[in-house]
């Protein structure tokens, strides 16, 4: 009887959105001409002397604070060396024995919380430190490869969490739950595509064999940048790495950690480095920058900038709001959405309503615009009175989609009843009127009512066709369950 349990730590670099770089003035840029964003301080020249960027300190902090750190009032820097095309100066300024933050967690959502809670996990946070990073290698020369040092010296929050991870899903949703944090803390825009967000996972697995416990070799791997890649190394990671348990018997010892990348395409992680030794970074104290005194009137102040964290957000939506897990995670995506949302609720929006609106049509109509749904030109109060029209039946809900795109549409910043009228919508919810309408259908439709009233098996079906005449009449402005209703009195 063999049963294995997967163990997963992340370590996490995520760039910074300030404008300048760590210790340079260089503005942080993505796309920009290869080489342009550089100076002699990024570049490594010998005798330049780097300064701190002080918002980078702060954004790293804050972070640390989200991730309920310890934040030491001491903390230094500290030189790592290694050699690499992309790194001139030949070492890379960091932190080593005294992070910024330590000790904290994270709580991320699970799947199946109940209807009124989310179900939550804590995961360890090991540290969190500043660094810089490092510039890139381009290989689209023909044959030679090129460097572009753009990048060199941005400002790199590198966490790393404890081993706390049970699967590649559960990762992704740590990895997703952090992305969440920083873009609402606005520490950094966390866009994958730019490669603001990279993950390593230390993989191994617990093998229980004949009431034995087997540990497999520990496999990092290296610079993932999608979450696709995150879960999907992980997973194949537990598949392979049983395989060679079960072929080879080995198991986790000193020194045999391995390296190895993800293939996108093959979908298969590949060996890089084996037997990895200790590396000897040679880690010094960083010369040439003071150490970072955090006084307590700085912390608090920093402090004073946390907001009510997603997670939080989410948890108080179901409560609240009596919103679904999924509604409730769909709007606590972008804090830009949250604030929409609450503000047109705020505004007499249903919340329930105002949910359906912004989660089955504003955030499709921003995502084909590229922007976010406070970015649409529509404001929280259209959006209420919106919701409201729906709510007594003055519009459909199919007719709410087309409003909501008119607003989008319409330069004029036009209100949804001034829409609903110009684009005939109106429902008819008045009884007297469309009882002459349904008076005249049955009048017309003899047979169907003969069918309803014996009340046989086409019983259901004719009073259905006798809705739709009286749909058809109106030009489909008749409120359905007001015509239900009528003929449900006529016909019994
Ligand atoms: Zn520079
Ligand atoms: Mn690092």
């Amino acid at each position: 009887m063999i049963q294995h349990k997967v163990i997963v730590g992340l370590e996490i670099h995520v760039q910074l959105c300030t404008r300048s770089k760590m210790f340079c003035g260089c503005a942080v840029e993505f796309g920009a001409q290869a080489n342009s964003r550089v100076c002699p301080v990024c570049l490594g020249m010998p005798g330049v002397l780097p300064v701190m960027n002080k918002r980078a300190f702060e954004y790293a902090v804050l972070v640390g604070l989200a991730l309920n750190c310890e934040i030491p009032s001491f903390t230094k820097w500290d030189r790592k060396s290694y050699y690499y095309p992309d790194l001139p100066k030949n070492y890379q300024i960091s932190q080593y024995d005294l992070p910024l933050a330590k000790n904290g967690f994270i709580e991320i959502p699970l799947p199946g919380g109940k209807s009124d809670s989310v179900q939550t996990k804590r995961i360890g946070i090991i540290r969190a430190h500043l660094e810089e990073d490092a510039g890139k290698n381009v290989h689209t020369a023909w044959n030679f490869s090129q460097v572009d040092l753009n990048r060199t010296g941005t400002p790199l929050l590198e966490i790393v969490t404890q081993p706390d991870m049970n699967g590649g899903a559960e990762t992704r949703t740590l990895a997703a739950e952090l992305q969440r944090i920083v873009r609402y803390l606005g520490v950094s825009e966390g866009d994958m595509q730019k490669g603001h967000i990279r993950f390593e996972p230390n993989i191994n697995l617990i093998i229980t064999k004949d009431g034995r416990e087997f540990k497999t070799p520990i496999v990092e791997v290296k610079n993932l940048n999608s979450f696709r890649a995150l879960e999907r190394s992980i997973d194949y990671e537990e598949q392979r790495q049983l395989e060679e348990f079960l072929e080879t018997g080995a198991v986790l010892e000193m020194g045999n950690k391995s390296t190895r990348g993800w293939d996108d395409e093959r979908e298969a992680t590949v060996l890089q480095r084996e037997k990895e030794e200790a590396h000897d970074y040679r880690y010094f104290p960083e010369p040439d920058l003071v150490p970072v005194e955090l006084t307590d009137a700085w912390l608090e102040e920093i402090r004073g900038r946390l907001c009510e964290l997603p997670l939080a957000r989410q948890t108080r939506y179901v409560r609240e709001f009596k919103l679904g897990e999924y509604d409730a995670s769909v709007l606590t995506s972008e804090r830009s959405t949250a604030e929409f949302f609450e503000a047109a609720v705020k505004a007499g929006g249903e919340a329930k309503r105002v949910c359906n609106l912004l989660t089955q049509t504003g955030l499709k109509l921003a995502n084909e615009k590229g922007c976010g749904v406070s970015d649409l030109g529509v404001t929280p109060q259209n959006v209420a009175q919106l919701a409201e029209m729906v709510g007594s039946a003055t519009i459909s809900a199919t007719s709410s989609t087309a409003i909501f795109e008119a607003m989008v549409q319409s330069e004029s910043g036009k209100a949804p009843d001034v829409l609903a009228e110009e684009l005939n919508l109106i429902q008819k919810s008045d009884a007297g009127e469309l009882e002459k309408i349904v008076e005249q259908v049955l009048a017309e439709n003899a047979q169907a009512v003969a069918d309803v009233t014996s009340g046989g098996k086409k019983s259901n079906k004719a009073r259905g066709f006798l809705l739709g005449q009286v749909m058809q009449k109106t030009k489909g402005q008749a409120n359905p369950k007001v015509v239900s209703e009528i003929l449900g009195r006529r016909l019994g």
